[in-house]
């Protein structure tokens, strides 16, 4: 992030004016206010000694006191968990319900699968487990949240269509994710299919088949006549065996939530996928902004479990109110961290809000309306008589052109007080004072809510700087 002359003379416990000083010295002419670039602040905090070090955000913080490292002799083997991707039409939800049917045993006689967002299968004793919404959005979109729960990725071919544009979207996204790719060449039972057309088309896209010399496996399949399945889920359990899934069991439970809704009658439903450690009923947890006490889950079979291991999914009952898929969740210590923790994330959002929303200011003006960032330009005018409101804002409001309207908000006589920096702050306002001044209070909420106060003796001074900043040719205070 960005730091202002005032934030990093404090930080490197000099005066405002030394740091100034320093850097007209390197030919940039600053006020106190404004924001520094990240190569300047590096190079004035280097003169001084100090290295520059992003801070860490709150979930960092938070994460490093939910979350630890397992030490390598407390991890067990899990489960792979799996991504079905690739273009539209080639079968992904085929060949999803169709492992389901085949694979997924029912534990109760005529027990249905529960939709949950994912499906445990069961192969020679072993199981796999399959997230349930195909295609590389959701799991990019997860990822864009730093959430990554795909061990192995299921590419979907079509042997009648070969290499499509979300094909190769697929296996970029895949390849970004270091994610290891299965091709499943689908629709094998149709006259047309052409798997040898299929293996030279992925190959031109960098994914070289076994048989033709290369470390990708592909293994040809038909959706709709269920065959091919067994290889498949063979060739996954062959490759998630090579990298070693692990996770400990015998911890706290961290996990990501893969699906969430506001189910009528049960309230925040989450559907999360256990990554670390065991969730148990009555576990105290937290998710995004969200925290609570575990009050129920269920598996995908719809049946109540009082506990859920590393790589299963359940749905759990009992969260405040409803995270979004991608939020990590954690078991906490009881029900007092979890809130407090969540607590702090809604604060720290609110924060950030206020924030984005209050950094206008008339030195980066012009850039914002350049990107149409910036369509009104709002004034407040406080004067020592009400003939001078009056003449600014006529005069300012004729200023107003196609790219930027400016609307005088709200005019006053007196001192700016902390009221005038508060209606400023709610509606992304500028201040503007003739022969009048900031009250104590006033400036020092203006410097923390980033409000931009100009003084003025003379009107026509005032009307320039606008003009200027609108023209994007103000002239830097310093
Ligand atoms: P998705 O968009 O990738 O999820 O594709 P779908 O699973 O919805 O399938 C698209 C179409 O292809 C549907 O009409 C399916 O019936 C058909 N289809 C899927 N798999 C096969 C297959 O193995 N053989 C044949 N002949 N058709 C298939």
């Amino acid at each position: 992030g960005k730091v202002t002359v005032k934030e990093l003379a404090n930080k490197l416990d000099i005066s405002t004016n030394e740091l100034i000083g320093k850097l007209i010295g390197i030919g940039i002419m600053a006020n106190i206010n404004q924001e520094l670039d990240e190569d300047t602040t590096e190079l004035i905090a280097s003169e001084y000694g100090f290295e520059i070090r992003e801070a860490k955000t709150l979930e960092e913080r938070q994460e490093e006191e939910l979350d630890f490292e397992d030490s390598e002799e407390n991890l067990v083997l899990r489960p792979p968990v799996v991504t079905v991707m690739g273009h539209v039409d080639h079968g992904k939800t085929s060949l999803l319900d169709s492992i389901r049917e085949s694979h997924v045993t029912q534990r109760e006689a005529g027990g249905i699968t529960q939709h949950i967002g994912a499906s445990t299968v069961n192969i020679n004793g072993n199981k796999i487990v399959f997230l349930d919404t195909p295609g590389h959005e959701a799991f990019t979109s997860m990822r864009a949240r730093g959430a990554q729960v795909t061990d192995v990725a299921i590419l979907v071919v079509a042997a009648d269509d070969g290499v499509m544009p979300q094909t190769i979207e697929a296996i970029n996204h895949a390849k970004a994710a270091n994610v290891p790719i299965i091709v499943a060449i689908n629709k094998m039972d149709k006259p047309e299919a052409n798997p040898d057309r299929v293996k030279q088309e992925l190959t031109e896209h960098g994914l070289v088949p076994e048989d033709w010399g290369g470390d990708v496996i592909t293994v040809p399949v038909s959706a709709i006549k269920k065959e091919g399945l067994d290889e498949l889920l063979e060739m996954i359990l062959l490759v998630s065996e090579m990298s070693e899934l692990k996770a400990n069991p015998n911890r706290k439970a961290v996990g990501t939530i893969i699906e969430a809704e506001l189910d009528k009658g049960r309230g925040p439903v989450a559907t999360v996928l256990i990554q670390k450690g065991t969730l148990r009923i009555g576990d105290s947890i937290i998710a995004g902004t969200a925290s609570g006490r575990v009050r129920a889950m269920i598996d995908s079979y719809g049946k109540r479990v009082k506990k859920a291991s590393p790589s299963t999914a359940v749905e759990i009952l009992g969260l405040s109110e409803v995270p979004q898929a991608g939020d990590k969740l954690f078991a906490a210590k009881d029900d007092k961290k979890a809130r407090e923790l969540a607590d702090q994330r809604k604060e720290q959002i609110k924060r950030d809000q206020i924030k984005s929303k209050q950094n206008i200011s008339l030195d980066d003006l012009f850039d914002q309306i350049k990107t149409g960032e910036v369509k009104d330009l709002n004034i407040i005018i406080k004067a020592d008589v009400q003939g001078s409101i009056e003449a600014v804002k006529d005069a300012l409001v004729k200023l107003s052109n196609e790219e930027v309207k400016v609307n005088p908000i709200h005019g006053g006589v007196g001192a700016i007080t902390e009221s005038d920096i508060m209606l400023a702050t709610a509606s992304n306002a500028i201040v503007i004072g003739f022969n009048v001044r900031p009250t104590t209070s006033a400036t020092n909420l203006a410097e923390r809510e980033l409000v931009d106060v100009r003084t003025y003796r003379i009107i026509y001074k005032a009307i320039e700087d606008i003009e200027n900043a609108i023209k994007g040719m103000l002239e830097p205070e310093y």
